[in-house]
């Protein structure tokens, strides 16, 4: 595999100059129509699609370098909603809890970060980690590193014992008091803080933890976690400063919360109501699916002491359950946002999702425009994410074959540009 660290190193360098592209493409996707152009070229200006033109004239300027694509289908970069970058599932997560400090994590970070990016993702929300997310955004934004655009919600909210208590299982001298700041909140005057420390902290989205989760050392992977009046403090707080709000949420009740509350996308959604797919429908709430998670769980919960009792037997029992209740609410006409929860399987395998979402019953097309159409459109960055299209940000993959006809054809990128950078080209 070629990667072009030259380019990397001039960004480092801070001497960012803008080098122009002329991508000759076999076929672009045209995420909106669903059909493919044929023999096209795509001139990227800077960082951006300054124009698309039919068959494969030559560039003028000589400066400008010719990428063929000729032979491959072509697509806009792919957004995963539901990522983790600090960690990676693996036997030691939670002796590792107190053996890493954030240094560690930083670096384990960027390799995760390169990986998702190397397999075409070039956009995610990071839904929670320590904080070294944020930082890791950062240092991407400012060319230090790569990976995919990142929009972070630094550390998650949860309440007292909740998924997203950092000292849940803890013995008792280590439990301590966690509050606002570190993501911990009861009652709305906490949860106001909470949102308000996330601004000044430099987080991009809110996440809550609505329920119980699986992988904290808790019995239950479902209960509501948070009143009503919090989750309607946190929606509120975060609108003032442009935020939207994710909610996990295994557990019908605090599902139905998480939506009067205002989210704007229900993570999981295992146990999902009837009543509660109407629900989301008439908010506009979107579902994150996170199929690959709930799989990778119930895998890993029949490796002995891969996880703790506690947590083995929640992975048993919810794991199994996600992509059914997906394939019932995209059929109830349920929005979908496209989100894997990598972090919970191996950062870079996110494609993976696309294959269970078809198998599920999702047309090849629908599910791509979920990760791409939607999950721009939740960004509000519909006019610059999500479509191979004019004045777009040259956010572009490259795959051989056709993956309306074999969507696991997605999950074999062999050509990545992000930002009008292109960061790998293995041919
Ligand atoms: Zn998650």
């Amino acid at each position: 595999m070629k990667t072009f660290f030259l380019l990397l190193s001039l960004l480092l360098s801070g001497s960012i100059f803008a080098q122009d592209y002329y991508l000759q493409c076999g076929k672009i996707l045209d995420t909106e129509s669903g059909k493919y152009l044929s023999e096209q070229t795509i001139i990227v200006t800077g960082n951006k699609i300054t124009a698309i033109q039919k068959g494969y004239p030559v560039p003028t300027n000589e400066n400008t370098k010719v990428i063929d694509l000729k032979s491959y289908t072509v697509l806009p970069g792919l957004i995963d909603f539901h990522v983790h970058l600090e960690s990676e599932t693996n036997p030691n997560h939670y002796l590792e809890a107190f053996t890493l400090d954030k240094e560690d994590i930083a670096f384990r970070a960027q390799e995760y970060a390169k990986r998702t990016l190397f397999a075409g993702f070039t956009t995610v929300r990071d839904l929670g980690g320590s904080g070294v997310n944020i930082a890791l955004r950062n240092a991407i934004d400012g060319g230090w590193t790569i990976g995919p655009r990142i929009f972070t919600a630094g550390k998650a909210i949860g309440t007292t014992g909740g998924h997203a208590d950092p000292t849940n299982g803890n013995s008792s001298e280590l439990m301590g008091n966690p509050g606002p700041k570190e993501g911990v909140i009861n009652g709305v005057d906490d949860a106001r803080k909470a949102v308000r420390q996330r601004y000044k902290n430099g987080a991009d989205v809110i996440k809550i933890t609505a329920t119980g989760g699986v992988l904290s050392v808790a019995k239950s992977g479902q209960n509501p976690q948070f009143t009503l009046e919090e989750i309607k403090a946190i929606c509120e707080t975060a609108k003032d400063y442009g935020f939207h709000v994710a909610a996990h949420a295994h557990g019908d009740e605090g599902m139905q919360r998480a939506i009067l509350g205002g989210v704007k996308t229900i993570e999981h959604g295992t146990l999902m109501s009837d009543e509660t797919m109407e629900l989301m429908k008439e908010h506009d709430a979107y579902l994150v699916p996170t199929i690959t998670a709930g799989k990778e769980v119930s895998i890993n919960a029949e490796i002995e002491g891969y996880f703790p009792p506690v947590v083995e037997v929640k992975a048993r029992e919810i794991g199994p359950k996600i992509q059914a209740t997906f394939g019932k609410a995209y059929k109830k006409g349920v929005g979908i946002a496209f989100g894997t929860d990598a972090g919970v399987f191996k950062h870079g395998e996110n494609a993976r999702e696309f294959v269970y979402m078809v198998e599920a019953g999702m047309p090849e097309i629908k599910a791509i425009q979920a990760a791409t159409l939607t999950n721009a459109m939740i960004l509000k960055m519909e006019n610059e994410l999500g479509q191979i299209n004019i004045g777009f940000l040259a956010d572009i993959i490259a795959v051989q074959g056709d993956p309306l006809k074999d969507i696991s054809i997605l999950r074999k990128v062999d050509f990545v540009m992000k930002d009008g950078v292109p960061v790998k080209s293995e041919f």
